[in-house]
């Protein structure tokens, strides 16, 4: 989906030094504003996922202005992926490494349904942590992690080949 990348990168900033010194940070916000753009955004990505997947889950926070009018657009169901503390119980929780701290992320599993096919949406993948951690919180609640989409994949921090080969990961633009 080639339109789909130039969107993206039309519709990108690069902020060097944010959060940290260092970090040259991608950010998205710009697609998310821009009205007209976005949501034939939206609409491209729900013709190529009509048919193929059951539900849509959201990763906290930019995951959700993607996944909820995905959702809205196939008329599916959308599923939130959150940080730790957010949600009311009972949740399900992965705790992850990050490269000083741990992060956690919590799932409530009645919003998953049996063998449902999910396609988990964030925007950047770096070193796949967030994204192992969604995948499991998705098959721990008995749903099927069918496709682990991305705005950018970050290569150089190596997270798709952290990820189950069993699950399908699709980066529009890789960095
Ligand atoms: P990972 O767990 O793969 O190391 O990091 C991915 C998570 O961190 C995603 O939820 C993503 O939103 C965030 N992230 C890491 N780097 C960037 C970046 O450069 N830009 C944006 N927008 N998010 C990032």
């Amino acid at each position: 989906p080639s339109e789909l990348g130039e969107l993206v990168t039309s519709h990108m900033r690069e902020i060097p030094d944010f959060p940290t010194l260092g970090v040259l940070f991608r950010d998205i916000s710009p697609l998310f504003a821009a009205g007209e753009d976005f949501a034939r955004f939206i609409r491209m990505l729900a013709a190529h996922y009509r048919g193929r997947i059951d539900a849509i889950a959201g990763l906290e926070s930019r995951g959700f202005p993607l996944a909820a009018p995905l959702a809205v657009e196939l008329g599916l169901p959308m599923i939130m992926i959150r940080k730790a503390g957010k949600l009311p119980g009972p949740v399900l929780r992965e705790d992850y490494e990050l490269e000083y701290a741990t992060a956690s992320m919590e799932i409530q599993p009645f919003t998953v349904a049996e063998d449902q096919r999910v396609l988990i949406v964030d925007d950047v993948l770096a070193t796949g942590g967030t994204a192992n951690a969604s995948i499991n919180l998705i098959e721990r609640s008995g749903g099927i992690a069918q496709e682990f989409l991305v705005l950018m994949e970050l290569t150089d921090l190596g997270g798709r080949a952290r990820l189950p080969e069993r699950v399908a990961c699709q980066a529009l633009l890789t960095l």
